[in-house]
């Protein structure tokens, strides 16, 4: 098995003296081979840490200025071919990333289509922090006065000593340390001078259309038929067994078939629990694409109390984000270990309004939708970290960026047409699929692997009374974030049951 070959996440100090210390290994949820990384320019020193999947470089450099990359990027011929340069289609991604800031500068962040973080010092002196069209690597940072730390995750940022700067331009996260996230789809330059940090350039590099466009059926279809094929084949990347899980529901059934259709030997795999699973409509699917398929199933007791690990990888605090996510999760730490490439049907909803198919009329499904594409970023869904925990990279082909831009800008009523839901995407994937596949209805990944219901089911039993449940889970999730994020605890340290003691004492004192 080839499995994916690049840097999944990093920690990196920028500072103006060399520290004398060796930098310490931050401790990362992603588990992956961890390698230092050091440069200099312009008085500016990068210390650092890279955690990779098998990549030979992870620090480039050329001509003074130095790039680290997290991820992958996804236009590379369309890249390689403006750069007038094909033979930079053949080298790493980080590579062609500071071939393109050599050639266009901050525009390169407008035009690369992938899904990554980066960092890179500049010939004079500046730091400058970029984040894929969706954020779909998160990336945080601090500065104080000695500097500034960058990192894909934040718990690695958030016990470092010394009192926080502002940085402008970056949403700073509540609790007190100092940890800003770089919003999705935007490039900082940052300059520090001794002492301060001073946001010298905010550049958007992608911003979801509001506008929509009224074209016929067979173009829509045509569109999305093409645009899935091609975020499906550049997330291949030619690795001979990728792996996609699998829920028998028309997204992530959509990405198998599009990964079958590109060859190579297809695994798949689907996950449930004792109290429900799609094992039967992922079954059917897998026998009619020939896809070398398994099942997982986990208790349900066991996949709540693996809640703080959704939080150590996701970190967020919501917790119907966390329901969505802590199945995969589960299902990721139960694989076989090793490099593996995953593809995901995540995130297919969102511009498609598939959670929203009762809402009436077109207008406010078109609506929903639009909040919903202004609301995403921060819940860190796409988050790479979530598979990272199990050292496994993930890519989800409905969030590439030029089939996003597609699917969100469709007339809603291509979207919902006939009564059905996600009417396009079944219409692009007729004739790849079953009957029954296509006509199957939305269940969401929390509803088909019981997660909810097991969350639900254990305060239950605990004495949270219904009417509670919600803002318990709710308290429960911010607590978590807390210790696991904010106060960096491991998560096999942080049990369900205490986080819920203190979540309710907490409540009692308050209400006296
Ligand atoms: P639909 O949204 O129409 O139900 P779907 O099941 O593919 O299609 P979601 O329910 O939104 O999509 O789930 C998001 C993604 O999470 C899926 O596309 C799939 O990749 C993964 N997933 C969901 N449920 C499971 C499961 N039980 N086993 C394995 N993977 C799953
Ligand atoms: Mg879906
Ligand atoms: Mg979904
Ligand atoms: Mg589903």
């Amino acid at each position: 098995m080839m499995g994916p070959n690049l840097v999944a996440g990093f920690w990196a100090r920028v500072s103006w003296s060399p520290r004398r210390a060796a930098p310490e290994t931050p401790r990362f949820a992603t588990q992956g081979h961890t390698s230092a990384v050091s440069a200099a320019s312009a008085g500016r020193h990068l210390q650092g840490v890279a955690v990779s999947f098998g990549a030979p470089d992870t620090l480039i450099s050329d001509g003074g200025i130095h790039l680290l990359l997290a991820g992958e990027i996804y236009n590379r011929d369309e890249v390689a071919k403006a750069l007038g340069n094909a033979s930079a289609a053949h080298g790493s991604d980080a590579t062609l990333v500071l071939a393109a800031w050599h050639h266009w500068g901050m525009t390169a962040f407008r035009i690369l289509n992938g899904r990554f973080a980066a960092i890179l010092l500049d010939g004079g002196g500046r730091v400058v922090v970029a984040t894929d069209h969706a954020g779909s690597v998160p990336l945080w940072l601090r500065a104080d006065a000695h500097g500034i730390d960058v990192s894909t995750e934040a718990k690695t940022l958030a016990g470092l000593p010394g009192t926080p700067l502002d940085v402008a331009g970056a949403q700073l996260l509540p609790g007190g340390t100092g940890v800003h996230r770089v919003q999705a789809g935007t490039a900082l330059i940052l300059e520090t001078v001794q002492g301060e940090v001073r946001t010298a350039n905010r550049v958007y590099t992608w911003i979801p259309p509001v506008s929509r466009a009224a074209v016929g059926e067979e173009i829509a279809v045509g569109r999305v038929r093409r645009l899935l094929a091609q975020a499906v084949r550049t997330r291949l990347r030619d690795d001979p067994e990728p792996t996609v899980v699998l829920s028998g529901g028309i997204d992530s059934s959509g990405v198998a078939a599009h990964a079958v259709a590109h060859g190579g030997l297809v695994h798949s795999v689907s996950m449930g629990t004792e109290a429900s699973d799609e094992f039967e409509p992922a079954k059917v699917v897998a026998g009619h694409l020939g896809t070398d398929h398994s099942e997982m199933t986990i208790h349900s007791s066991d996949l709540v109390r693996e809640l703080p690990w959704a939080v150590w990888a996701a970190e967020i605090a919501d917790h119907t984000i966390l329901e969505y996510l802590l199945p995969l999760i589960a299902l990721y730490r139960r694989l076989p270990p090793g490099p593996r490439r995953v593809l995901t049907g995540y995130g297919a909803d969102i511009p498609l309004g598939g959670m929203h198919r009762h809402t009436e009329p077109l207008d406010l499904l078109d609506s929903v939708i639009a909040h919903d594409m202004a609301t995403f970023d921060g819940l860190n869904e796409m988050s790479p970290v979530i598979s990272g925990v199990a050292g496994i990279w993930s890519t989800h082909p409905y969030w590439d960026r030029d089939l996003l831009d597609c699917l969100i800008s469709l007339d809603p009523g291509l979207k919902r047409r006939y009564g059905r839901d996600k009417w396009v995407l079944r219409e692009a994937l007729a004739r790849m699929l079953p009957a029954e596949t296509l006509s199957r209805p939305k269940l969401g990944i929390h509803e088909g692997s019981g997660t909810s219901s097991a969350w639900t089911a254990l305060l239950l039993e605990k004495g949270v009374p219904p009417g509670r449940v919600e803002q318990c889970k709710a308290a429960m999730a911010r607590r978590m974030h807390d210790l696991i994020v904010l106060r960096t605890r491991h998560p096999d340290e942080i049990s369900f049951d205490e986080v819920l003691a203190a979540t309710e004492k907490g409540r009692t004192r308050h209400a006296l």
